[in-house]
C-alpha cells in the first residue's frame, strides 16, 4: 500500500502536499518524498523514514512551485531501500515525468522482461519504472497521447499522480482497485489524495473519486479535462480498504469507512452470538468493528488493550522478528478490567496468525476466565496482487489451517470469522468490490 497526493494552483503546493502527506501516514511508514514543479523545471525531495523526519523547513524552500505531488510508500513490490522511494522522475522526448503509484501491476513481470529484452535499463526494482519507460516508448510529443497509448498496456492496480513542468496529470485504472479522489480549496487550488481525510485537514471540498479509468489533466491554474482508458472491464474495487486499510475517517469508494467498521461488527454480532462479560477490541485495527459488536449485542464495551501510539502498525516492519516484538510493544493489557472475565475480543483480520497468537497469551497470563476471538471479516486465504502487502499461501494461516485448526493454534476459547454475506452487507456491496483475498476470485 502507498498513499498519494497532489496539488495544483497553490503558492504554497508543496506544503500542502506535505499535510496530506502526514494525513495518508497510516498508508505507508517506510519512506516519503515530494516533487514539485515552478513552470521551469522539476524539484525532488525523497527519504526513508516518516513524513515528518523526512521534510523540514528548508525542504520548502527548496521545493518550489505551484505544482507538487507526494508519495508515502509500504513495500509491496520492490525491496525497502532508497532508490525504489518515490515519487521517480524521468526525462522522455517530451520532457521531465514526475510520478507517484499506489497499487501493484500484476503484468509488471512481463512488462519488465520485454521492456529489457528492448534494452531497456532499470534503476529501481519497482513496477511503477515501467509505466515511465512505455510512456517514453510511445514517443509522442505530449504526455497526453503518450499516457492514453502506454495505460491500456498495464493490468492490475495503478491509481497514479504525474507532474510535468506544466500539468499536473491524475489516474485511476480501469478497475478502480485504489481509491482517489479529487477535492478544492476554497482559493480555487485543486487538490488530490488518496483519502477524503486529507481534505479535511487542509478545508478542501471533495469533488468527486475519480471514476475508474479515468486521466484528469491540469494545468498549473489547476484548469482541467478528462480522458478515459480504453479498457472495458469491470469495476472492483478493494473491499480490504473498508476492512482494514483506510482510515476510518474517509469516505472511500462514496462510502464512509467508519460505518462499514461499524457495520462489521454488528454483522458478526448476528453471525455469532455469544455470552460474555465485556467486548473489547484489539486497537486501532478491531476498535468500530467492536464497538458495532457492542452495541448490536447489549454487551459491554471496554478498552481491555491500552495502546502505545508511538509504535508504528507492527505488520508493516518487514522481518518476523520485529513484528512478533512489536505486538508486546504496541498493545498492554489492562488486568483490572479483564482478570476472571468472559471476554470477546475483535480484530479486523488474521494473516498469518502471529497477532492474534500474542494477543491471546497476554489476555490470558493477566486473568483472563475465557477468551473469544471474532474477526470482522471472512477467512484471509488468497494472497493480494493489488497492492496490499500480504505473504504468499504458505505464510497465510487461513489457506493452511481450518477456522478449528486455527483455532488450536492461537490457542483462543473461540474462534469466529465473519462470513463473505456478512461483509457484503456491511459494505452495501453493489458488485463493485475486489474480495479475491477472501473468495480467490482475481479479477485479473
Ligand atoms: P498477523 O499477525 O500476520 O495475523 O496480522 C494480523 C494483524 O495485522 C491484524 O491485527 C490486522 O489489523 C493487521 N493487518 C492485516 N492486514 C494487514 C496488512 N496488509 N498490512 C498491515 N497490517 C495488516
Amino acid at each position: 500500500m502507498c498513499g498519494i497526493v497532489g496539488v495544483t494552483g497553490s503558492k504554497e503546493a508543496s506544503n500542502l502536499v506535505y499535510l496530506g502527506l502526514y494525513a495518508l501516514q497510516h498508508r505507508g511508514q517506510e519512506a516519503a518524498g515530494i516533487v514539485s514543479s515552478d513552470g521551469q523545471k522539476l524539484y525532488r525531495m525523497r527519504r526513508k523514514g516518516l513524513v515528518g523526519d523526512v521534510f523540514n523547513e528548508e525542504s520548502f524552500e527548496y521545493l518550489k512551485g505551484h505544482m507538487s505531488i507526494g508519495h508515502v510508500r509500504y513495500s509491496t513490490t520492490g525491496e525497502n531501500n532508497q532508490r525504489n522511494v518515490q515519487p521517480f522522475v524521468g526525462t522522455l522526448q517530451s520532457g521531465d515525468l514526475s510520478i507517484a503509484h499506489n497499487g501493484n501491476l500484476t503484468n509488471f513481470i512481463e512488462l519488465k522482461n520485454t521492456l529489457m529484452d528492448e534494452g531497456a535499463i532499470f534503476q529501481s526494482t519497482m513496477d511503477t519504472e515501467c509505466i515511465l519507460h512505455l510512456i517514453a516508448k510511445e514517443r509522442k510529443s505530449n504526455i497526453k497521447d503518450g499516457l492514453l497509448s502506454a495505460l491500456p498496456k498495464l493490468k492490475g492496480a495503478f491509481s497514479l499522480l504525474l507532474l510535468t513542468k506544466n500539468e499536473l496529470i491524475a489516474v485511476r485504472d480501469p478497475w478502480g482497485f485504489r481509491p482517489l479522489c479529487l477535492g478544492q480549496m476554497d482559493d480555487g487550488a485543486m487538490i488530490l489524495s488518496s483519502e477524503t481525510t486529507t481534505f479535511d485537514l487542509i478545508r478542501a471540498k471533495l469533488i468527486r473519486e475519480l471514476d475508474p479509468g479515468e486521466l484528469i489533466i491540469f494545468d498549473q491554474h489547476g484548469k482541467s479535462k478528462s480522458y478515459f482508458i480504453k479498457n472495458e472491464v469491470k469495476r472492483t474495487s478493494c473491499v480490504f480498504e473498508h476492512v482494514y486499510f483506510s482510515r476510518p475517517d474517509s469516505n472511500v469508494f462514496g462510502k464512509s469507512v467508519y460505518h462499514s467498521r461499524l457495520n462489521l461488527g454488528k454483522e458478526l454480532a448476528k453471525e455469532h452470538k455469544l455470552k460474555a462479560d465485556l467486548v473489547m477490541p484489539v486497537p486501532s485495527s478491531g476498535t468500530l468493528a467492536a464497538l458495532g459488536y457492542a452495541s448490536e449485542s447489549n454487551i459491554t464495551y471496554q478498552m481491555g488493550f491500552i495502546r502505545n501510539h508511538y509504535v508504528g502498525r507492527t505488520f508493516i516492519e518487514p522481518s518476523q522478528s520485529i513484528r512478533g516484538f512489536g505486538v508486546r510493544l504496541k498493545l498492554n493489557p489492562v488486568s483490572s478490567v479483564i482478570k476472571g472475565k468472559d471476554i470477546i475480543v475483535v480484530d479486523d483480520s488474521i494473516v498469518r496468525g502471529t497477532t492474534s497468537k500474542k494477543i491471546i497469551k497476554m489476555l490470558k497470563d493477566v486473568g483472563a476466565k475465557s477468551v473469544s476471538l471474532l474477526i470482522s471479516s471472512p477467512p484471509f486465504k488468497h494472497p493480494c496482487f493489488y497492492g496490499i502487502d500480504t505473504p504468499s499461501y504458505e505464510q497465510l494461516i487461513a489457506s493452511k489451517m481450518s477456522v478449528e485448526e486455527i483455532r488450536r493454534y492461537i490457542e483462543v476459547d473461540y474462534l469466529g470469522f465473519l462470513s463473505i454475506e456478512g461483509l457484503r452487507r456491511a459494505v452495501q456491496y453493489q458488485d463493485g468490490f475486489c474480495e479475491a483475498c477472501f473468495s480467490g476470485q482475481y479479477p485479473t
